[in-house]
C-alpha cells in the first residue's frame, strides 16, 4: 500500500488500513497501455430536436459517436421531458474498469457529467484507492442517461421501465468499451443489471462475483449512501478489494 493510497483511504474514512489476508497485494490494478492511450469521453449534449430513439437492434450496431448522438436526442422514455442534458458517461473509452451508477442528479443533469459534487469526490477517492482515475483508466456510466424526479422535483430512482428503456445504450457502451470488470454502485444499478426483485438488499449481493454481458460484476454501495452511512465505508473497501482481485484474475 503506497502512502498515496493510504491518504485516499483516509479520505474515505477507512483508516486504519484494511487489507484482504488472502490477497494483501491486490489493491493496484495495472492499467493497460491501451487504456492510457485512449481518448477521454465527456458528453452531455443538449437535446437535438426531432431526433427519435432507434430500436435496440440499431443501437447494438452503433459506433461510439453514433451512440453519443443517439443518447443526446433520445425520447424513448418519459425522463426526456425533465432533463436539461443527457449524461452519457465520462472516462476512458477503452477502460478496463466500468463503474455503473443509478442516474444523473440535479448537478449531473446541469453539467452533463456523472457523479458531480460530494458523492463524486468520494467515488474519485474510491477509484484512486485502487489506482484508477475517471479521466484516465476508468469509465463511469449510469443505468439511465436522464435525471428522474418525483412530483416535488426531488431525485428518485428510475422505474424498472425507464431502466429497461435505457439499457440498450449501456449494453452498447459495454460492448464498445469491452471492460474487464464492472462495478455496480448501489441498489438500482445492481438490481437493474441482475434483473432482481426490487426488494433485494445490496447487502445480499455483496461479497460475490456476479456476471453481466459475459463480464464479472461486483456490487458495492452507492457513494451517496456511503456519505449518509459512513460506517459502511469499510464494506465498500472490501468490495473494491474483491473487484481488484477479480480484475487481476480476469485480465
Ligand atoms: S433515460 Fe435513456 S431511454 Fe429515457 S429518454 Fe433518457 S436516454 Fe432515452
Amino acid at each position: 500500500m503506497s502512502d498515496r493510497n493510504a491518504v485516499f483511504l483516509q479520505e474515505m474514512g477507512l483508516g486504519p488500513l484494511w487489507q484482504r489476508r488472502d490477497n494483501p497485494g491486490a489493491v493496484h490494478p495495472a492499467p493497460s497501455a491501451g487504456a492510457l492511450e485512449a481518448a477521454t469521453v465527456d458528453d452531455g449534449l443538449p437535446v437535438a430536436p426531432g431526433f427519435d430513439a432507434p430500436p435496440a437492434q440499431e443501437v447494438a450496431r452503433m459506433d461510439w459517436a453514433q451512440l453519443q448522438a443517439s443518447v443526446a436526442g433520445c425520447v424513448k422514455c418519459g425522463l426526456c421531458h425533465g432533463r436539461t442534458r443527457t449524461v452519457f458517461g465520462v472516462g476512458d473509452a477503452k477502460a478496463r474498469w466500468l463503474f455503473i451508477g443509478e442516474g444523473p442528479g440535479r448537478n449531473e443533469d446541469l453539467q452533463g457529467e456523472p457523479f458531480i459534487g460530494q458523492a463524486g469526490r468520494l467515488l474519485d477517492n474510491m477509484l484512486a484507492a485502487v489506482g484508477l482515475r475517471r479521466d484516465e483508466n476508468a469509465f463511469i456510466a449510469n443505468i439511465v442517461k436522464c435525471r428522474a424526479v418525483d412530483e416535488s422535483g426531488r431525485d428518485r430512482p428510475p422505474t424498472a421501465e425507464e431502466a429497461a428503456a435505457c439499457m440498450p445504450y449501456l449494453e452498447r457502451q459495454i460492448a464498445l468499451i469491452q471492460p474487464t470488470i464492472l462495478v455496480a454502485l448501489g441498489k438500482t444499478a445492481a438490481l437493474s443489471l441482475l434483473g432482481l426483485d426490487p426488494d433485494t438488499p445490496v447487502s445480499r449481493l455483496r461479497g460475490k462475483v456476479h456476471e453481466f454481458a459475459g463480464r464479472p460484476l461486483v456490487v458495492t454501495y452507492h457513494p451517496a449512501y456511503l456519505l449518509r452511512s459512513p460506517a459502511e465505508k469499510k464494506k465498500a473497501w472490501e468490495d473494491l478489494c474483491l473487484a481488484t482481485a477479480t480484475y487481476a484474475a480476469a485480465d
